[in-house]
């Protein structure tokens, strides 16, 4: 499968149909496996044999779905999750327990800022923020003798900070510790975050890989490369009491990280995607080529069209050559960031909810990320858990705009945002 595009394998990848099979990937909406043999089952339960035995732990719909978003991050394995949430905190739980402690870029999701900083610092982690924009030194800096990973966005939500992945993994390496991204933004259509240094990466599915706003979901990917044997992972290279003392790096090589996440962790939490949410993920993977491509075009010639208006303060988006960001972006990015832009309207926190309800075509909505253009104000929002301080750390003003540009005709998006833009 990996001779081929991008976009084709997103349309062929993780399931090929045998000879009278359904053409279409099925639903396999059934919680247990029947085996012959108790022998079968134990065997399946220890882990020396593979094959599906409890929804928790695999499915065939699910094991399809993450065959295919392992081809498209270019990873040995992949996990379903049951939100990006779940797979936020999976893929850090699995590496790092109380009394551990974890560099972070400040500039992440809000769901996931939170999970950090006080369920994850309950667990007893402690996490140390830094700007994703910080320099080599200040990121030295910040590790300590227990940092067991650095967490950051590819792409920053809401505030579109584009992280430079090289300095960051060759920062983490150095430290003998694992980058962890999460590619949510972006996608893999338009970044390869293992391709610049990542380990692992997660995605809240939700987004742009379902793309059409039906299912919550979230997926970790191991790339296989980073060596867990530097006697700071004993997790992965001592053996696990609860399976029999199997060492998961001696017993499953590069795909010791993302076995372990699923025969411990999901065992154990039961943060399982379903099959049929599966299903529709995947649906919404077949057209993310394409997708991708239309949601960058809109994004753009909006971008373009909010610079150069009067009404409007300051545009926020990658793509443009006065950004800030925009050569990490081309260097990262090379094709485009994805459909979301930032900008706040002249008048502040006011002026930003009247044009908001003026809009006629884009709804408001928490959503991000999907077809439909959709507009949502941050500071009042997803973020309204945070002080002035950490939305600052963030990246996020209390004017603040985020619009998530959708892949309907773009003269009928700038249209309306014309019409309401009027009323101001
Ligand atoms: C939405 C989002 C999440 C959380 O995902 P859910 O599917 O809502 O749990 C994590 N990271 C990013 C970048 C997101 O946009």
């Amino acid at each position: 499968m990996s001779q081929y595009h991008i976009d084709t394998r997103c349309i062929h990848a993780g399931y090929e149909p045998e000879n009278g099979a359904p053409r279409v990937l099925p639903i396999v909406q059934s919680t247990t496996f029947q085996y012959d043999s108790a022998q079968t089952l134990g065997e399946l339960f220890d882990l020396k044999a593979d094959g599906f035995f409890y929804t928790r732990l695999g499915n065939p719909t699910i094991d399809a779905v993450e065959k295919k978003i392992a081809a498209l991050e270019g990873g040995v394995g992949a996990m379903l999750t049951s939100s990006g949430q779940a797979a936020s905190l999976i893929s850090v739980f699995n590496i790092c327990h109380a009394g551990d402690h974890v560099v972070s870029s400040s500039a992440i999701y809000g769901g996931t800022f939170n999970l950090f900083y006080k369920t994850m610092k309950e667990m007893g982690i402690e996490f140390t923020f830094l700007p994703p924009d910080c320099s080599e030194e200040e990121l030295n800096a910040a590790f300590k003798p227990n940092t067991r990973c650095v967490f950051a966005e590819t792409l920053s939500n809401p505030s579109l900070i584009v992280t430079d992945l090289k300095m960051f993994a060759k920062t983490a390496h150095a430290h003998g510790v694992p980058l962890i991204v999460d590619n949510t933004f972006p996608t893999p259509i338009n970044c390869h975050p293992f391709a610049f240094g990542a380990d692992i990466i997660t995605h809240s599915t939700t987004k742009y890989m379902d793309g059409h706003a039906v299912q919550v979901g979230g997926a970790i990917v191991d790339s296989g490369n980073f060596d867990w044997n530097n006697g700071k992972f004993p997790c992965l290279t001592e053996p696990d009491e609860s399976y029999h003392g199997i060492i998961y790096t001696q017993q499953f090589g590069k795909a010791a990280y993302i076995t372990k996440a699923r025969a411990h962790l999901m065992r154990d939490l039961g943060a399982q995607a379903s099959p049929t949410n599966a299903f529709l993920l995947n649906l919404g993977l077949e057209t993310l080529g394409v997708r991708m491509e239309r949601h960058c075009k809109n994004a753009l010639a909006v971008a373009e069209y909010l610079e150069q208006s009067e009404k409007i303060a300051w545009v926020n988006y990658p793509g443009l050559k006065s950004n800030k960001y925009y050569d990490l972006a081309k260097k990262y990015m090379p094709n485009g960031t994805c459909g979301v832009i930032s900008f706040g309207v002249k008048g502040g926190r006011e002026a930003a909810a009247k044009f908001m309800e003026g809009l006629k075509l884009a709804s408001i909505v928490i959503h991000v990320a999907d077809l439909r253009t959709c507009v949502l104000h941050p500071a009042s929002t997803t973020h309204r858990q945070l002080s002035d301080e950490q939305l600052k750390e963030a990246g996020i003003g209390p004017d603040m705009i985020r619009m998530s540009v959708g892949i309907e005709n773009v003269e009928d998006i700038l249209a309306d945002i014309d019409q309401s833009l009027a009323k101001l």
